[in-house]
């Protein structure tokens, strides 16, 4: 038997009317599920596929990162119509802060519902390359620390989950930082790019696809098909 190679999609942002690199359009979202299911891909929890067994053929988990307050108004409705789980990555400190953000009470709402796991991506969204180069070594370590304990321990505390899950921002991961994660309690990490997820992929470094706004359908079929490495 073939060992389970799933696709992790990453999404961010949903508009009724406009694309952008980092928004996809409703009514695209819509077409790529129905393009999903069309071709007997069974979207499941992002928590069920990193346990690796009993993956269903054609596996696809959707993780959205960042918050953004479409999740709620746009992507929600069709999460509930459709019945799909989606994956979170939350950094909370835009939380009931940020114009732009989701707020507690609408993240609250979602995780009830059973549909919307939350989990991490740091605490403000940090460039841990920039950080590095602009800190000493002594105050990096502290400062990555903070920003994966900080997230981990709020999100727990305000949404009562656990959270095991880390989305690294912009990508950026290295063995220290992922050493750091593992001390702070995280179990999987999840890299922006890099193409199909495997059982031998680095569990804190584990590939995903990004779907970017105003691909075609026959562009989505293409990276979901061959994604790219
Ligand atoms: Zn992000």
């Amino acid at each position: 038997m073939a060992e389970p190679s799933v696709l992790i999609l990453v999404y961010h942002r949903f508009d009724p009317v406009k694309s952008g690199l980092t928004t996809v359009t409703t009514s695209a979202f819509e077409q790529q599920l129905d393009w999903l299911a069309a071709h007997h891909c069974k979207i499941v929890p992002l928590q069920n596929l990193v346990q690796w067994h009993d993956i269903p053929a054609h596996a696809v988990a959707i993780t959205v990162d960042d918050g953004h307050e479409s999740v709620f108004t746009q992507l929600y409705p069709i999460l509930q119509q459709r019945h799909i789980h989606v994956t979170l990555f939350i950094y909370p400190s835009a939380i009931s802060n940020a114009s732009y953000a989701l707020t507690w009470a609408q993240l609250d709402e979602m995780v009830k519902s059973g549909l919307v796991d939350v989990q991490s991506h740091t605490y403000w969204h940090p460039d841990f390359r920039k950080e590095r180069a602009t800190r000493s070594p002594a105050d990096y370590s502290a400062f990555v620390n903070m920003q994966l304990t900080r997230s981990k321990s709020l999100l727990e505390q305000k949404l009562g989950i656990s959270v095991t899950m880390l989305a690294w921002p912009y990508g950026i991961y290295d063995p220290g930082l992922e050493a750091a994660a593992k001390r702070a309690g995280y179990q999987w990490g999840f890299a922006f790019a890099g193409g199909q997820a495997h059982p031998e992929s680095d569990a804190l470094a584990i590939p995903r696809i990004p779907v970017s706004g105003g691909l075609s359908l026959s562009g989505f079929a293409a990276l979901v098909a061959e994604p790219a490495q």
